[in-house]
């Protein structure tokens, strides 16, 4: 079956996937892919105006489509786009650290103004994840609250400065002050042109179609 990618962000058109210079902290964390089911990378590491700086080490992802499925137009509503309301999984055990909740959706193809809907998780000294553009009233965790992996962080949406609704994970080394770093993600298989899979080898690529081993 083909797979393809729906709506690419405009964003993403200059992604380079440079290597950093700097050496990773060794990583303790088995960080698995934060969703169910097949999705694909729309923007990679280091890539696009959005994967810079302070967020150089972050993936965007949506929900794999048939080929041949159609963008949702603008001014469609958001649950018109598949990804809008899929379930955003903890990607392994953690401890919420930060949960942001009371942000709206923008529409579709209006980028946000403000910091949108998001989670932090804090999984191991150094090792956080963080969780972007979550849809209105999904965050339902607390600053606080223990998740163990593949449970719900939220459900993704089109707050902050998306365009249309996708899912942005980030790893961190700091939240304070907020710190990038390279981690790797386990327990995933990358689609061949074939349709056949092989598994991956940690670093998700923009293009890359994906899912969670089966349990
Ligand atoms: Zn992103």
């Amino acid at each position: 079956m083909l797979l393809l990618l729906p709506t690419s962000d405009p964003r993403a058109a200059t992604a380079t996937e440079s290597p950093s210079a700097e050496p990773p902290p060794p990583q303790i964390t088995h960080l698995s892919l934060p969703f169910s089911g097949v999705w694909g990378v729309i923007q990679g590491f280091e890539s696009g105006d959005t994967h810079v700086g302070y967020a150089a080490y972050a993936l965007d992802f949506v929900p794999a489509q048939p080929a041949g499925t159609r963008a949702p137009r603008r001014g469609a509503a958001l649950n018109r786009f598949v990804c809008y309301g899929r379930p955003v999984l903890a990607p392994a055990d953690g401890t919420v650290v930060v949960a942001h909740g009371g942000a709206r959706d923008w529409p579709a193809y209006t980028k946000g103004l403000d910091q949108g809907n998001y989670v932090i998780l804090e999984h191991a000294p150094g090792e956080y994840t963080e969780f972007r553009h979550l849809a209105a009233r999904s965050v339902t965790v607390h600053v606080g609250d223990h998740l163990r992996r593949g449970e719900v962080v939220g459900r993704c949406g089109n707050s902050g400065n998306a365009t249309t609704p996708h899912l942005h994970i980030g790893f961190l080394s700091s939240i304070d002050p907020i710190t990038t770093r390279l981690m790797t993600l386990s327990g995933y298989e990358v689609m061949n042109v074939d349709g056949t899979w092989h598994r991956g080898d940690g670093t998700p690529r923009k293009g890359e179609i994906l899912r969670p081993f089966a349990d």
